[in-house]
């Protein structure tokens, strides 16, 4: 395992991080056993970052991570995060922050995070934001229940906004620096290194989409992009590789990002992405895949309120209800 330093946080973290959303069936159903397997295999070959949220699985993400993570707390450094609680359900008040990190903590049966980030600030109204969550994530600190403080979201222009100013520790975005978008970089890379801010790179695999499987049936994305990454799937088979190294293997790269934030629930996938780590992409079946995702390179979202749009957004494939109905057929499934 590569680790690097989180920023001023002065954390040492394992280059690829475990997210905990697909524990939480936010991609279908999972095997928790399977899951409790691919926990214990990511701490036994050097993982030591899990990012949490009670927004994924609706708390079951939270809740099952605290049980697999029994007696190994001090082997990791756990992140959760509050604000959002469901596909609708934001609250960007210090009052709910208050009451959420309770909440959090005795689901993730410990006595305090890592890092504590306000989810999905583009749902929220940026001054509230900054005039009453952060600092009560700020109080949390200074009564140790949380050593550090971030946000997260996917418009990079709040988060830059919040990041020039606000004395945070983090910054995590996501599906905004891969093999199918790179705007991260336009937009806020600069200012996270100017401010000395750490950085976490989430989603290197699109959401799915850049798996032989891919993407899931809520995933915002247009149709073309699904189908230009099969043709890139296929491109890598036949060079003796897959589509989702490949792009670990991009996202890795990146030389400000310390943390590459990757969902895993299974033993098999936690292996074959930390193989990854130490390795280089073949520069020339790169170089083809990029030009065939051309095409539908650096398409995003709209996502969060309107005011927090990023310019050039595009409007979401799904939404709202159409979403959630998706949502809770997949995990039926
Ligand atoms: P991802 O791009 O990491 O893809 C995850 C999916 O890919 C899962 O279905 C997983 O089973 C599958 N997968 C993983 N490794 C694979 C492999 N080697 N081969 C084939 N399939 C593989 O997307 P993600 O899970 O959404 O993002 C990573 C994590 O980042 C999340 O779990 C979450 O913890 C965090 N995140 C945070 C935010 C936020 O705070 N706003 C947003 C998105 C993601």
């Amino acid at each position: 395992m590569v680790y690097k330093t989180l920023g001023k946080t002065g954390l040492k973290v394992s280059t690829i991080g475990f997210g905990t959303s697909p524990l939480g069936a936010e991609f279908g159903k999972i095997d928790p056993e399977e899951g409790q397997r691919a926990v214990d295999y990511a701490i036994d070959n050097g993982i030591n970052y899990f990012d949490a949220a009670p927004y994924y699985g609706r708390t079951l993400a939270e809740t099952r991570i605290g049980k697999f993570l029994e007696g190994k707390r001090d082997k990791v450094i756990l992140t959760s995060k509050a604000c959002r609680y469901d596909i609708t359900d934001f609250e960007f008040t210090a009052k709910r922050v208050m009451r959420s990190i309770e909440q959090s903590l005795k689901r993730l049966r410990t006595d305090h995070l890592d890092l504590y980030q306000v989810h999905d600030v583009e749902y929220g109204n940026i001054e509230q934001v900054v005039g009453d969550v952060l600092p009560a994530m700020f109080k949390l600190k200074q009564q140790g229940k949380v050593r550090f403080v971030g946000i997260t979201g996917y418009p990079l222009t709040p988060l830059r906004k919040i990041a020039e100013t606000e004395d945070i520790d983090t910054v995590l975005t996501y599906c905004r620096y891969n093999l199918m978008d790179t705007t991260m970089d336009d937009i806020l890379t600069p200012v996270i290194r100017s401010r000395g801010i750490g950085l976490i790179n989430a989603s290197p695999l699109h959401m799915r989409v850049l798996t032989d499987k891919g993407a899931p049936a809520w995933h915002p994305a247009p149709k073309q992009v699904f189908e230009i990454a099969r043709e890139a799937a296929v491109l890598c088979r036949q060079q003796g590789t897959t589509i989702s190294d490949l792009a670990l293997q991009f996202a890795l790269a990146h030389k400000d990002v310390s943390i590459t934030l990757v969902g895993m629930t299974k033993v098999h996938h936690v292996d074959v992405n930390i193989k990854v780590v130490g390795t280089q992409p073949d520069p020339q079946l790169l170089a083809r895949v990029r030009e065939i995702i051309k095409p539908v390179a650096n398409i995003y979202w709209k996502e969060g309120l309107p005011e927090n749009d990023d310019p050039g957004a595009i409007e979401k494939r799904t939404l709202g209800t159409e979403r959630t109905e998706k949502i809770k057929k997949e995990k039926k499934g």
